[in-house]
């Protein structure tokens, strides 16, 4: 009896070795019909069982103290205060089986409500990717919330006849729509100083890639075409900028799809990209003339002086703030033009972009 008991009420535990005590939860559901209230408790035939006879105390509550919520601490059971969003037990033997066909190997954590599970999986490039589920109480009537490290809406279809297997093999297919993605972002990861994003992560599209002392390109890869020319922003002093840019817009026609896109950048530019293997990354990391630190928040310094003698670098909202403050800078809208505090050339910044 006690292991069914058990079974039925996965909320209850036994307090004793002879199994006779027990704490734990059980749904108690009332239904309000005008002035009266009818209750039914959601149990086993054995838990109803053992309460015969305190259906008095149930009883009682409901004539002196007719409000919701009706707690199971004044039947004097403990209970949690929001007792409807316990699943019912079928949900756990439903995730167990699940799980069982998915393979235990492949569930990294799951929370202490047994809701939130993460699991993982392995593209054909051997990268490891994490899929977090939420699962709804009504699972698997109701699709569950999921969300992972992807450059891509994560669309998943359920039916409520779905699993956690098909869920999980819906995942691997998405993942190898990708590798191309990934192979040409870990390329350019590995072969390059990557300036922007810090760490990037699996659904960042964008790299900023030192070309030279104060000189980076920017560019964005399309995720679903990764080998197209991708979206490229030049960044630097003017002197520096211009023959790239030029050279950038008269090769364009030469990007070839087949090859890989820091292959192409290469040809498209004319020029070696500095790498691990041969620079030091203190070379492109110069700091900012202003507040003397290489990192402001997330931002780098990407405001360079365009006199070819000095380039000094500044981060946009030190420079900002300095011009502003002098009295020989005017404004104009969003514009500040000023001096260098270096080398007193004339130089031009941008009001730096206000924080959502
Ligand atoms: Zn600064
Ligand atoms: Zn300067």
């Amino acid at each position: 009896m006690e292991s069914s008991l058990v079974k039925d009420n996965p909320l209850l535990l036994p307090l004793n070795q002879d199994k006779t005590v027990y704490d734990g939860f059980i749904t108690v559901q009332v239904s309000f019909y005008r002035t009266t209230f009818k209750k039914v408790l959601h149990c086993c035939w054995q838990l109803k069982h053992l309460l015969r006879g305190y259906e008095h105390i149930v009883k009682q509550v409901n004539s002196t103290r007719p409000a919701f919520p009706l707690s199971l601490q004044e039947v004097g059971l403990k209970s949690r205060p929001d007792c409807r969003s316990i699943p019912p037990p079928q949900y756990y033997s439903q995730l167990i089986s699940e799980m069982e066909t998915l393979g235990w190997a492949k569930l990294l954590s799951i929370d202490t409500e047994f809701q939130t599970l993460r699991l993982k999986a392995e593209d054909s490039s051997g990268r490891q990717h994490v899929l977090t589920v939420k699962l709804k109480s009504k699972h698997p009537a109701e699709a569950p919330e999921c969300s992972a490290d992807l450059p891509i809406p994560l669309v998943i279809t359920w039916t409520p006849q779905s699993t956690l297997d098909q869920l999980h093999s819906q995942f691997l297919l998405l993942l190898e729509s990708l590798t191309e993605f990934w192979d040409v972002l870990d390329e350019i990861d590995s072969k390059t100083w990557i300036l922007e994003p810090e760490k990037p992560s699996r659904s960042d599209t964008t790299r900023r890639i030192a070309i030279g002392n104060n000189v980076s390109i920017k560019v964005q890869v399309d995720p679903r075409h990764p080998k197209m020319l991708p979206e490229c922003c030049l960044l630097g002093a003017e002197h520096v900028v211009t023959p790239l840019r030029n050279k950038l817009n008269a090769n364009m026609q030469l990007w070839n799809p087949d090859s890989s896109v820091l292959h192409n950048l290469r040809d498209v530019l004319e020029i070696e990209f500095p790498s691990p293997a041969t620079h030091e990354k203190s070379s492109f990391s110069v700091e900012c003339g202003i507040c003397y630190s290489y990192r402001l928040e997330a931002a780098i310094p990407d405001q360079v002086c365009n006199d070819p003698r000095c380039g000094q670098p500044f981060h946009q909202a030190c420079l900002y703030e300095w011009l502003r403050a002098l009295p020989s800078s005017r404004q104009s809208f969003s514009i500040v033009f000023g001096e260098c505090p270096y080398c007193s050339k004339p130089i031009t910044v941008k009001m730096a972009a206000q924080k959502s």
